[in-house]
């Protein structure tokens, strides 16, 4: 079969499929149920939280985009992370990072507090201490985010997952940050690749939704019998909408990219701000990472102005067109306060540990024309 380029793919995913009547959109199947043609014989579909038509639209395009041999779209995010959590026997050993997301945190921690898993939470960002921290935890799973947020900061996914077939142990990555368009953990190694579809994937701020993708037969089987047994597919109505934004997930990406690089270059130029976090700049600690495993630096930014919250609500406000908000990867740009809303729950010495101050301010470019952000991130500095 010939190999399309990802925004071919996304343009293809699902056309021919309806042999009735030759939509060229796939339609969406609703229903929870599926008739049998005959007592006693095995159908392709039978009953929707197991298999829907809507959903396979989902995974057989994003399967193809991470070139995986298949996977299973979940009703969030966190469900996803759930069923690899799922997949592991008890008293497995889990590697994570110190800084990853809130809820893969209180997941595997609570995980750990009831004696299921045994959690360790260390920097990855340290290559050599990792590769040591894995020769001596000797894991049954490595869970990578990369980049971080919200500092951007990579993990090189090849290297980490050499180390780790080394002792056996699988290695999942969170791809949410950078999409399929800009990575494809799969291909540096990795055996199953997740995304907070909420994000980038859907794009249109409308859908919770999660996948995973893997290139592992066996892994596919577990996935596909713990989403069933677990009860946390997604539904074909969010698959439907979540398969509409990927059809132009590639040019999306292109323009958030654009809109944070204005934003990072006019933030490079300003007294008020002290440090930026933003992996296409030469001086990030990741840009050769990300150079060298991504295929672009993505729409996600984060950077540092002198100050309290005072400072901070000054910035906000003065940008009036960016909601204050959690959650990125939409069509519309959001200003969030990673301090007080995303990391509140740290302590103020894990905040000050993972690089988390109090002017810390991180955007999620959206789609706006880039001389109507650029002027609200302008009026914004002038505030402060
Ligand atoms: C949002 C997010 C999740 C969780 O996804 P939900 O769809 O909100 O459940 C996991 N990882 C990352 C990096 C995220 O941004």
């Amino acid at each position: 079969m010939k190999k399309y380029k990802k925004e071919t793919i996304a343009a293809k995913a699902g056309i021919g499929s309806d042999m009735h009547h030759r939509s060229i959109v796939p339609p969406l199947y609703l229903s929870s149920n599926f008739e049998y043609k005959e007592l006693g014989e095995e159908q392709e579909y039978e009953y929707t939280r197991e298999t829907n038509p809507s959903r396979d639209h989902l995974i057989n395009a994003l399967t193809e985009l991470e070139d995986g041999v298949g996977g299973e779209i979940l009703s969030s995010g966190m469900a996803a992370i759930t069923l690899v959590a799922n997949i592991l026997n008890n008293n497995s050993k889990v590697i994570l990072p110190h800084d990853c997301y809130g809820g893969t945190n209180r997941l595997f921690s609570s995980l750990a507090e009831k004696g299921i898993l045994e959690a360790y939470f260390i920097d990855q960002s340290q290559e050599s201490f990792c590769k040591k921290a894995i020769s001596k935890i000797n894991p049954d799973l490595i869970w990578i985010e990369t980049p971080s947020n919200p500092l951007l900061q990579a993990v090189d996914i090849q290297e980490i997952s050499k180390k780790a077939k080394a002792c056996n142990a699988l290695v999942a990555v969170d791809n949410t940050f950078l999409s399929p368009s800009l990575q494809n953990p799969l291909k540096l190694g990795a055996d199953i690749v997740m995304h907070s579809t909420t994000k980038y994937i859907n794009g249109h701020s409308d859908v919770i939704g999660g996948a995973l993708i893997t290139n592992n037969h066996e892994i596919l089987l577990k996935l596909k019998f713990w989403a069933n047994a677990l009860g946390i597919t997604g539904s074909p109505f969010d698959s439907y909408l979540t398969l509409r934004g990927l059809r132009t997930l590639s040019i999306r990406m292109e323009k958030h990219e654009k809109n944070a690089a204005a934003i990072v270059e006019l933030l490079s130029e300003h007294p008020k701000v002290n440090k930026i976090y933003y992996p296409g700049l030469p001086n990030h600690p990741s840009h050769a990472i990300a150079k060298k495993q991504q295929s672009g630096f993505g729409g996600m930014l984060s950077f540092e102005i002198s100050g309290d919250l005072a400072r901070v609500k000054s910035f906000i406000e003065g940008m009036k067109i960016l909601p204050l908000a959690g959650s990125l990867g939409g069509f519309e740009s959001l200003v969030s306060h990673p301090y007080t809303m995303t990391h509140g729950n740290l302590t103020p010495n894990q905040k000050k540990e993972v690089g988390i101050s109090e002017g810390l301010i991180r955007i999620s470019a959206g789609l706006e024309n880039t001389k109507d952000l650029l002027e609200a991130v302008n009026l914004g500095l002038e505030k402060i």
